[in-house]
């Protein structure tokens, strides 16, 4: 009953963060999930590229065969394009997380469009596309943000599982804060860059493990 109702609160969560859409995996896993009960979630890491930390998250989501999705900084990319040249290569989903980092729900429309498309120009110089997720810096969402994304042809995607990894409390805790609150078809927020990130990093080969253990399935995010 307490699992009943723990699932029905992430459900309502997930609908208020507009994540609906993104939670629903693809149609062939949708009927895989009912019949062999397969679950999933989306890692997500926000802040990057960044030259010390990228690399050794990249090469520990290859050790696990996993595949994830990076919200990048624009300005980050311009001064590491190789990285998020990597990233994609190896088959992680790269997206849109502004170009400096800024409050989008304190920033007038021409700086809006200036901080998405700037990052949009540098992306697709790195990987081919053009990323249809935009992750607002913060979280810092409102009706103009959502309304200014969706007019640039972007979906927001935020997070249901945030284990506060740039607080630095340790890998183990971030680690549990994790284990204890992922539920299929979370969005679990780490970061790459940004700061010093070897607790995450550190966290890492533990969260994939057990995750794997309990028969997860990891899908990047496209929001296409
Ligand atoms: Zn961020």
């Amino acid at each position: 009953m307490v699992v009943m109702k723990r699932r029905v609160a992430v459900l309502v969560a997930s609908v208020l963060l507009g994540l609906v859409a993104l939670t629903a995996p693809p149609a062939t896993a949708r009927s895989a999930a009912a019949q062999d009960r397969v679950k999933w979630v989306y890692l997500t890491f926000d802040d990057g590229p960044s030259p010390r930390y990228t690399a050794q998250i990249l090469k520990i989501l290859q050790t696990y065969r996993v595949r994830a999705t990076f919200f990048e900084v624009g300005q980050n990319v311009k001064r590491y394009p190789a990285l998020t040249r990597r990233v994609d290569r190896l088959g992680h989903s790269v997206q849109n997380h502004s170009w400096s980092h800024p409050n989008l729900t304190r920033v007038n429309w021409a700086t809006f469009k200036y901080q998405v498309r700037t990052t949009d120009r540098y992306l697709r110089a790195q990987t081919g596309y053009t990323p249809r997720c935009l992750r607002p810096p913060y979280g810092a969402t409102n009706k103009a943000v959502a309304q200014r994304a969706a007019t640039l042809g972007k979906r927001i995607v935020l997070w249901s599982v945030d284990p506060r990894d740039w607080t630095r409390p340790g890998a183990s805790t971030i680690a549990r804060r994790v284990l204890s609150k992922v539920r299929s078809g979370s969005v679990i927020l780490l970061h790459d860059g940004g700061g010093n990130r070897s607790q995450t990093v550190a966290a890492l080969p533990t969260i994939l493990k057990t995750l794997k253990a309990r028969g997860y399935v990891f899908y990047p995010l496209w929001c296409t």
